[in-house]
This record gives structure tokens, sequence and C-alpha cells, in this order.
């Protein structure tokens, strides 16, 4: 497996690859829901590569850069092992170049609430840096994980509207026994905080059983969202929202009417001890 700095190299490299390429965009810090991507990707496609960039402009002025764990041998290590046949790991000048005037990439529609609420500009910093990588690399396939679901739509809408030649391609959330979502974040979590974070996932699983159980079949979103932050709330952690949307639009909803929205997606997002966490899922409504 070859390792990559430079966008010359990588280009080199994917160049010389014949058959389907996947590209698997990471962070780094890698766990198993990003091993999952990696496998998927090989499924899908002849062969995988993986870039590791802790990217600066999708963070805020107060959130973690330069904390962001970076434990790059370990990561190699793995992607190694989960059968990527490349890491391509620019450093910050070689996404960015000094002097270079800056684009602005946006999805204004999808971008707006939620996440983009919280974290103003995060959305910006995502979709400048996903259509970088895409170009640099030029995959015939990205894999996302859907445990960022908004993101997902996002580059979706992105690849879509500015007719990029990549399929975008939605890899399933990996959870640890308990139903805690992995992330690289978790690392942060005291034994103490460990034990609360599983109430987010908690608060899905309530919002499933009033979606898509029939003896329940809530049908005004509001209660249901007040169930979940209330679930939420019990395991000490401070919400940060907890709402029902239309799974492809994100729109906010008048009703859950399966006639209208057959599919909507519970996004839920809290602060625990230091750590913010996100965990969202897709649920079929029932008449
Ligand atoms: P990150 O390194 O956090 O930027 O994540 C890189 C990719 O891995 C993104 O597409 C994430 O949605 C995906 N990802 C992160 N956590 C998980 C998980 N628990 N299961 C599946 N995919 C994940």
């Amino acid at each position: 497996m070859w390792v990559t700095k430079t966008v010359e190299a990588v280009r080199r490299a994917r160049g010389a690859l014949r058959g389907r390429v996947a590209l698997v965009p990471t962070m780094g810090a890698l766990h198993a829901g990003h091993v999952a991507l990696i496998e998927h990707g090989g499924r899908i496609a002849d062969h995988v590569i993986v870039s590791v960039f802790v990217n600066p402009t999708q963070f805020g002025p107060n959130e973690d850069f330069t904390r962001y764990p970076r434990p790059f041998a370990r990561d190699v290590e793995m992607a190694r092992e989960a059968g990527a046949v490349g890491v391509f790991a620019p450093d910050v000048e070689e996404v960015y170049p000094p002097g270079d005037v800056a684009c602005d990439v946006s999805v204004p529609a999808l971008a707006g609430d939620l996440e983009g609420a919280q974290r103003p500009g995060h959305f910006a910093g995502v979709c400048r840096v996903v259509a970088k990588l895409l170009h640099m690399v030029s995959p015939d396939v990205a894999c996302f994980g859907q445990k960022d679901y908004q993101q997902l739509r996002i580059v979706e809408a992105m690849a879509r509207d500015l007719a990029m030649p990549y399929a975008i391609e939605a890899v399933p959330t990996v959870r640890e026994p308990d139903g805690l979502a992995l992330s690289s974040r978790n690392a942060y979590l005291s034994p103490e905080d460990r034990a609360h974070a599983v109430g987010l996932y908690r608060a899905l699983c309530e919002a499933r059983r009033m979606v898509e159980n029939p003896n329940v079949a809530e049908a005004d979103p509001r209660v249901v969202e007040a169930a979940m932050r209330q679930f939420i709330a019990s395991y000490h952690l401070v919400v940060d929202y907890a709402e029902l949307r239309h799974a492809k639009t994100l729109a906010k909803l008048e009703t859950i009417d399966p006639a209208h929205t057959p599919e909507v997606v519970a996004l839920v997002a809290a602060r625990c001890g230091p750590v913010r966490l996100l965990d969202n899922t897709v649920l079929h409504v029932v008449h």
C-alpha cells in the first residue's frame, strides 16, 4: 500500500490503477466506522484510496482543530488492514496553497440549520474540502457515513448540482454494542460521560418505537421530538437539537404522514461532558 502527500503523486498513483476506484475521505483517527467505509468501498470498487486530512476550514475558531487526534502510523496500518490500496495524506498547504483565492462551495438549502446552525461555516468548509479531494483523486465513487447524515445529503446535492462525475455512496452507521455510534471524538469521553453517551441512541430507539410501532403510530412530530429531548436529558446530556425531518430534503414536518413522507429521519445532537455527539436514524412511517 502506498502513502502519498502531494496532489501530483496521488494523481499518478490513481492514474496507474485499472478498474473502479473508491475514495473514502476521513480526518484520520480511524475506527471501525471508517473500516466499514473502506470495506464497503472494496465491495463496490476494485481499489480503495483513503484520504486522511484534518480539514481546518470545517472547524470553528473555538473547536478542537489543534487537539484533534492524529495517530497517523496507526491510521496507515488500519487502512492497509482494511484493504486500501493507498493513503492520501496531504499537508494543509497542499490542499490550501498559500496565496490561492478561496472558492465558496455551499448548499444553502440544506446547510442552514441543524449542524449548520450550531457550527457556522462548517458545511462550507466540508463542501470545499470534499470538492477538492474528489477533484484531486478523481475516484469513480466516494463513500460517506450515514452517521453524518446532513453532511451526506449536502455532499450528494453538491455532487449532483455541480455535475461532478463521482457517485456518492452512503454507508450505514457502525455502533458500539450498547448502540453508541462510533466517533473519533468518543476518545475524549470520561468513563462517566461514556455511560451517559448511550442516551442519544436510546432517544432514537424511542423515536423509532413511536413512529414505526403500529400501536403508537404517532402523527405529531413535536410529540416525538419532545420525547427524544426528554430521553436525552434523562441521561445527563445537554440537548442541542432533537428533530424529525424529511429524510431526503431535511425539511421540517407538519405531520408524520406515510402518504406524504414514507421516510423520516430523526436527528439528535447533544453535549456530553467536553464532547458534542451526533446521531440519527431513518424511520419508516407506518399507517
Ligand atoms: P471523519 O473522519 O469523522 O470526518 O469521518 C469520515 C467518514 O467516516 C465520514 O463519511 C463519516 O460519516 C464516516 N463515519 C464516521 N463515524 C462513522 C460510523 N460510526 N459509522 C459509519 N461511518 C462513520
